[in-house]
């Protein structure tokens, strides 16, 4: 793995100072065409903003080198990023794979949307390569995975899962958003595209909506650029410029994120009031020794179960002060939320259905102590 110089890339991949006026940072260029310099004589290869932007092609430039990629491309959204993708790999006919705990947004893509357009698909638990591999079909032309995934923080071992798809002539999709580049590189560990929802922790400030794809493969590329032109559900040039001043401390944000969530995993575990405690980082997680191989750190997400059931799982999102009740995570701000009411309800009655009584947190970077004592209070009978 190649980690070095991470947030040298974050701050100058794709981002040279402008040309003519030596401004440090990307301008935000709202502009929806370029004058030519006669007949189909574009000046720098721009030619109409949804083919291509240059605040958009710097954010692509720097996803495509964090994540050790040929070619990124960048989104209205996360879900606009998937539909693309999927909608240039899979045709009618074709199947598949996605993890049995799969985001939700991901899962109703698939089941109510790419379903009835006669692409077929199987939930299959990811942290099992051979259930993987039992579930490839001559048709199969994806593996979709998610480690760590929403909200248990089940790990899979991205390496492994390569080797299925491969075996069976299909292509490793990961949706890395809940471990951002920084922690964790899937084109490295034999991934071929890496999918991302920048709304988290890359756009990192809660302030825009935006998804991403970077491809190993050049010429995949090419086709998903074709479909991003064709389709248009492309990043404006001002998202793309709030993605871009995110990503720009997306190493510095995520080291914070991840020392407050390995602090209070360890202070949910000691707590009395606390049943289980999800976290890559604990010891005693099933897939903890994956997370150590493949990841930089254990992210900022934590799951837990409070003793008292659904009522007080409800209770604990209720007081705290610190931590806003709100679903989405990744911000520098800290969330709390009850996935069984909020973010996984309409699982409910499905396979994806959580525990009622699991409370999730999206850690933030403000001051552990604070945290800590936000959470304790909240806990109290
Ligand atoms: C939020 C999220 C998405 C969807 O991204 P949007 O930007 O909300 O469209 C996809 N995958 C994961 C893991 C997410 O958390």
């Amino acid at each position: 793995m190649t980690f070095e110089g991470f947030q040298t890339l974050a701050i100058h991949a794709g981002q040279e100072a402008d040309a003519e006026t030596g401004a440090v940072v990307v301008p935000i260029y709202a502009t929806s065409t370029y004058a030519q310099d006669g007949v189909g004589a574009l000046r720098a290869g721009y030619e109409y903003s949804r083919t291509a932007n240059p605040t958009r092609k710097a954010l692509e430039e720097c996803l495509a080198a964090l994540e050790s990629g040929t070619r990124g491309l960048a989104f209205a959204s996360g879900m606009a990023a998937e539909d693309t993708l999927l909608r240039t790999i899979a045709k009618p006919g074709d199947h598949v794979i996605i993890p049995g705990d799969a985001y939700g947004g991901t899962f109703r893509l698939f089941s109510q949307v790419l379903e009835p357009w006669g692409v077929r698909w199987d939930a299959v638990p990811q942290t099992d390569p051979d259930a993987v591999r039992a579930a490839m079909r001559p048709e199969t032309v994806a593996v979709w995975a998610e480690s760590p995934t929403n909200p248990l923080l089940n790990v899979t071992d991205i390496e492994a899962l390569a080797g299925v798809a491969h075996d069976g002539g299909a292509l490793l999709v990961v949706d890395n958003t809940f471990a951002s580049p920084y922690l964790q590189q899937p084109i490295h560990l034999g991934a071929d595209v890496v999918v991302h929802s920048t709304t988290k922790y890359i756009g990192g400030h809660s302030d825009v909506v935006g998804g991403a794809v970077v491809v190993a493969d050049a010429e995949l590329g090419e086709r998903i650029a074709f479909h991003q032109n064709t389709m248009g559900a492309i990043a404006g040039p001002f998202d793309a410029w709030l993605t871009l001043r995110g990503v720009r401390t997306l190493g510095v944000r995520m080291d914070r994120h991840c020392q407050n969530a390995e602090r209070l995993a360890a202070e949910l575990v000691r707590h009395p009031g606390v049943g289980q405690v999800y976290y890559p980082g604990l010891p005693d997680h099933p897939q903890h020794k994956v997370a150590e191989r493949q990841m930089r750190a254990f992210g900022g997400m934590v799951a837990f179960r409070p003793h008292g059931g659904e009522e007080a799982a409800l209770r604990v999102c209720g007081r705290t002060r610190v931590f806003t009740l709100g679903e989405s995570l990744g911000g520098v701000e800290s969330l709390i939320e009850h996935p069984g009411r909020m973010t996984h309800a309409s699982a409910a009655g499905s396979p994806l259905e959580v525990p009622a009584d699991l409370v999730r947190i999206s850690v933030g970077i403000e001051s552990a102590d604070d945290l800590v004592a936000d959470l304790v209070q909240a806990l109290e009978e």
